[in-house]
């Protein structure tokens, strides 16, 4: 068991709306904060030494403060392109390899067909992984109109999800509350009633087809015409895929068709599921009444992975190499948490904070010989970081 000292953490009346009024009512999808704290932090959360600033304390909450300092800077002398373009590029580039999958799939030959699926593969995965959290983090514009535009175009029409929860889970309880138990403690990927191998390599697999049923089971809780446009959304989504399918590969049978699009949406289910766990689960856990301040909560609770051609591209940095930074940082795209890694990775280091680094192929292995205790056993509240 790994202890936190007592000046890392936020007294419990410093986290009162942790867990308060629900994030979502009166508000819209995104509050910006410009280069401030993350969305879904308030400024006393992201600084809760604040106002308190002496001694030991004040000294620890400057780390943040200093780090924040370093990479606002280099933000700052950061162009358009390297701050937005290079991301929106890349989806731009996967919008536009589509006409030519539809093309290669209206190919009797196997070769150009096999391509055709890749093709149209990849370009899902970069549109609903990497497309889909930008836009939840209203990372792909700076008008707040526009990125409430991207949010529902990525996460409903391509992702077959609800915008709304999709931002509720993922900036206000994940990134918000991440490894504290019972909040931001990635659970809702565990599923214990399954055996191991069927979870981590044949499960992911229905991710396509569970993903649209799960945002029907949210929209009970969304006000009507949310939930309508959610629908819409989706449907004009998973439509307008088989409709091309038919229209411009020329397929003919609809069994095919759906085929075609479950494989396309499930070829990169498998490591979708798995980067979700292998950056957070396994790794120190917190209590909401004990956590610690949010640069130990960060650099303690989140791992990178190393960099990955395929991986950078389809889930893109802030999901994979840079995924530390990401959580330090939310509210930059991929592109700039790679520029900004060598300088927070050096900070850690130089401040003897965890950097926290781990292979694809060595977290699975870990994962497979201890997914009883990782996946379907609950930590005990006794075991957690910070309870002394
Ligand atoms: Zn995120």
């Amino acid at each position: 068991m790994q202890t936190v000292p007592d000046e890392w953490r936020d007294t419990p009346s410093e986290r009162s709306d942790d867990k308060g009024a629900l994030p979502w009512e009166g508000q819209t999808l995104f509050q910006r904060n410009g280069t401030g704290p993350p969305q879904g932090v308030s400024e006393d959360k992201a600084h809760p030494g604040k106002g308190h600033g002496k001694g030991v304390e004040a000294e620890r909450e400057s780390l943040m403060m200093e780090l924040t300092r370093l990479v606002q800077k280099t933000v700052k002398e950061s162009s358009w392109w390297e701050r937005r373009g290079i991301d929106c590029a890349i989806l731009a580039a996967a919008f536009l390899s589509l006409p030519v999958a539809f093309f290669l799939l209206s190919s009797s030959q196997v070769v150009p067909f096999a391509l055709g699926m890749l093709v149209m593969g990849i370009a899902h995965g970069v549109i609903t992984i990497k497309g889909t959290h930008l836009a939840s983090h209203g990372s792909l514009s700076e008008s707040q109109a526009w990125g409430e535009f991207w949010a529902v175009f990525f996460i409903e029409v391509c992702g077959s999800f609800t915008a709304r929860s999709g931002v509720q889970a993922h900036i206000k309880m994940h990134h918000a509350h991440t490894n504290i138990i019972g909040l931001g403690d990635s659970s809702i990927w565990k599923v214990p009633s399954l055996p191991r191998s069927i979870y981590l390599f044949i499960a992911p697999l229905a991710v396509p087809i569970i993903t649209p049923l799960a945002a029907l089971g949210q929209l009970r809780a969304h006000p009507l015409s949310q939930a309508v446009r959610t629908v819409l959304m989706v449907s004009l989504g998973v439509y307008s895929q088989y409709w091309l399918l038919v229209h411009l590969s020329g397929f003919q049978s609809p069994a095919i068709t759906l085929l075609c699009m479950l494989v396309c949406r499930a070829m990169f289910s498998l490591p979708y599921i798995h980067v979700n766990i292998f950056q957070h689960i396994g790794l120190p856990m917190f209590s909401s009444t004990t956590r610690p301040k949010r640069i130990y909560q960060m650099t303690h609770g989140v791992l990178n992975l190393p960099r990955n051609p395929l991986l950078d591209w389809t889930f893109g940095h802030s999901l994979i190499n840079c995924h530390v930074e990401h959580h330090l940082f939310p509210f930059l795209s991929d592109n700039m948490c790679l520029k900004v890694k060598p300088i927070v990775s050096k900070y850690l280091k130089d401040k003897e904070l965890p950097y926290q680094e781990d292979s694809y192929l060595s977290r699975l292995r870990l994962f497979f010989h201890r997914y009883q205790e990782f996946m379907v056993y609950a930590p005990s509240i006794t075991e957690l970081v910070g309870v002394q």
